[in-house]
């Protein structure tokens, strides 16, 4: 299997973590190929995460902006609300099949410690989940869920307390617990294999549009926009549609409140270096330094990005713009007002871009927007921030 995406990728990490990388590779390299390893994940996906997800036409969108017709993906809709556990049960089926009974995590706002405890708890494995305790003051609602699905949180006090710290944490454990622990990371970041496993989880949300958009009219999408924070969800929406040179892929970073306070790492003034185990673009300083991304939504707060989406965005594949979190949190109004949909934060970055976007298109054009989750987790945060500002 391929450990690079062009220049970006690889697998920079401690000589310590090398063999359990390789573990990981050989057996997804097996899993791939096998019918039976695939049919597990596509019954898990059909009847506990409720997959196929409807592709919505939201025609009160489309009326309002008077140009192309708009579609939204709707993985809001699965298990848990967003698309995090399409990646959570490949990833848990995968560490089952491996022979580990223990998933260690790291989490930042936890949403994907709250994926990986759900499947932990669903195959019968013993979960861990590392969190900073600056994160765990934030974010103690996740916590308790996670603790109610039955994982172990455990606070690291290191650093800033928050996801990077844990990280490091995450991976220590695992080094050191080989034999039996299994490390899930929750996008498509991360040395390889890990970018082209959670890719390939993720590839169902594209998969069922093409199918959906051909079954039920006949074509395919003209533009295909995602939110972009580490990536999987825009990689899952993007990558069936590489072949289609017609089809543009678009991918919508936080712009977060100025220059200065963003999570803009392909958009803005990123540039490529090794964060996480891979080479690739990512908020740095001139001697290295990593800059901590800025976002109002907790998901896309993060200063490196995918390595395959580094690789899109010179290629010239892909291509990344970003929306602020003031744009943002007007699409989550917006979407909540017009299609009765409140869409998660990180979603609602994607469906701002749509102000930038549908002027540009024709009544022809067949815009697909992937609306990676629910909003229910960013109520109070949203109420907080209105009544802060007077809105
Ligand atoms: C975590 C999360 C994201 C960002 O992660 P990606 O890997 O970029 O997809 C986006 N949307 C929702 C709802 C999330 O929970």
């Amino acid at each position: 299997m391929e450990s690079r995406f062009g220049k970006y990728g690889g697998q920079y990490v401690p000589e310590i973590v090398m063999p359990a990388l390789k573990e990981t590779e050989t057996a997804y390299n097996e899993a791939k190929d096998d019918r039976e390893f695939q049919n597990e994940f596509k019954f898990y996906l059909k009847n506990y995460a409720g997959r196929p997800t409807l592709l919505y036409e939201a025609k009160k969108l489309t009326e309002h902006y008077g140009a192309g017709r708009i579609f939204l993906k709707r993985e809001d809709l699965l298990h848990t609300g967003a698309h995090k556990i399409n990646n959570a049960l490949g990833q848990a089926l995968l560490a089952k099949r491996m022979g580990k009974t223990r998933i260690v995590a790291e989490t930042g706002a936890g949403q994907h410690g709250v994926a990986s405890a759900t499947v932990a708890a669903l195959f019968g494995m013993d979960c861990i989940v590392f969190m900073g305790v600056e994160d765990m003051r934030r974010q103690a609602l996740n916590v308790f869920r996670m603790e109610l699905l039955g994982a172990k949180v455990q606070g690291v006090e290191s650093g800033t307390g928050t996801l990077k710290d844990a990280t490091s944490e995450a991976i220590r454990y695992w080094a050191t617990n080989i034999e039996d622990t299994y490390y899930l990371i929750g996008s498509c970041v991360g040395p390889h294999p890990y970018p082209t496993m959670v890719r390939d989880f993720q590839s169902c949300i594209g998969r069922e549009i093409r199918a959906q958009c051909i079954k039920d009219y006949g074509r395919l999408p003209t533009h295909v926009v995602a939110c972009v924070g580490g990536g999987s969800n825009a990689i899952g929406t993007f990558y069936e549609f590489l072949e289609d040179k017609r089809v543009k892929m678009i991918g919508v970073e936080a712009g977060g409140k100025n220059s200065f306070e963003n999570a803009k790492t392909l958009s803005g003034r990123g540039r490529p270096g090794v964060l996480h185990g891979a080479y690739s673009y990512l908020l740095q300083t001139p001697e290295g330094q990593v800059i901590e991304a800025y976002s109002v939504s907790a998901g896309l707060d993060y200063p490196g990005v995918g390595p395959e989406h580094s690789f899109f965005k010179d290629e010239k594949i892909a291509f990344y713009d970003s929306v602020s979190d003031e744009e943002a949190l007007e699409a989550f109004k917006f979407l909540s007002k017009t299609e009765g949909i409140v869409p998660a934060l990180e979603s609602a970055h994607a469906i701002a871009y749509l102000e930038k976007l549908m002027p540009q298109t024709k009544e022809s054009d067949m815009i697909v927007v992937c609306l990676s989750g629910r909003g229910d987790k960013d109520v109070s945060h949203v109420a907080e921030i209105l009544k802060n500002s007077g809105r």
